[in-house]
């Protein structure tokens, strides 16, 4: 995957939404995701080159709203 980085984009409301947040820390296999004190999703930037675009986030989100993005250099 040289030259391919990803980007995990996530809709502003569902970050906030403590409860989505902790399904998508559980769902990750990699840890991409992780939760602020208040519960609100963090992504873990130092992780994202390890996503294995498995969609486990995007199935556990609503329609939508959990974006995996590939950028190419
Ligand atoms: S596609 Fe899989 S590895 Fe990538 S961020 Fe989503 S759950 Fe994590």
């Amino acid at each position: 995957m040289a030259g391919m980085f990803i980007d995990v984009q996530v809709d502003a409301a569902v970050a906030k939404d403590a409860a989505i947040a902790k399904k998508l820390v559980e769902v990750c296999p990699v840890n991409i995701f992780a939760q602020e004190k208040d519960g609100a999703l963090r992504i873990v930037e130092a992780n994202l080159d390890e996503c294995t675009l498995c969609d486990l986030c995007i199935q556990a989100a609503p329609a939508g709203s959990v974006r995996i993005v590939k950028l190419y250099e």
